[in-house]
């Protein structure tokens, strides 16, 4: 099963579960795919927020309200313009070079680029010391 969310020509959106992405686009293209809100029949996947949704049922750890908020919230953002100031950027060869660094392979010195869920978890799985940079807009 895979679930959809979907969205009318009149902006309702909804979910809808389908037996799979193929029977979704049968059952569209028959248009028998139609809003739960007032049947209309044009309709299309909802764009999802991109940093929000990333995969079905994942869930992202969040907090609010804490009176240390906007401290904290300041402290991450002058960490995270510090290491983009001060480190080298290695793009998506952060694993490899991290890896360097920590087996002392090279000399030791500040990086930040991007990791995959996969890269995360063999840093992880070999005692890399790492942290994730924090992405905090000014109106987030
Ligand atoms: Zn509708």
């Amino acid at each position: 099963m895979i679930q959809y969310s979907l969205q009318c020509s009149k902006g309702h959106r909804f979910d809808a579960w389908f037996k799979s992405a193929a029977a979704y686009d049968d059952q569209k293209a028959r248009g028998i795919v139609s809003c739960a809100q007032c049947g209309d029949g044009q309709v299309e996947k909802a764009p999802m927020a991109p940093n929000v949704a990333r995969k079905d049922g994942e869930r992202l750890p969040v907090s609010a309200g804490h009176a240390d908020a906007a401290r904290m919230r300041e402290l991450l953002r002058q960490y995270r313009s510090k290491v983009m100031e001060e480190a080298d950027y290695v793009g998506d060869r952060f694993a490899e070079e991290a890896r360097k660094i920590h087996f002392e392979e090279v000399e030791a010195r500040g990086i930040y680029g991007e990791a995959s869920r996969d890269d995360v978890a063999g840093l992880i799985e070999d005692g890399v010391d790492f942290l994730p940079l924090p992405d905090i807009g000014d109106d987030n």
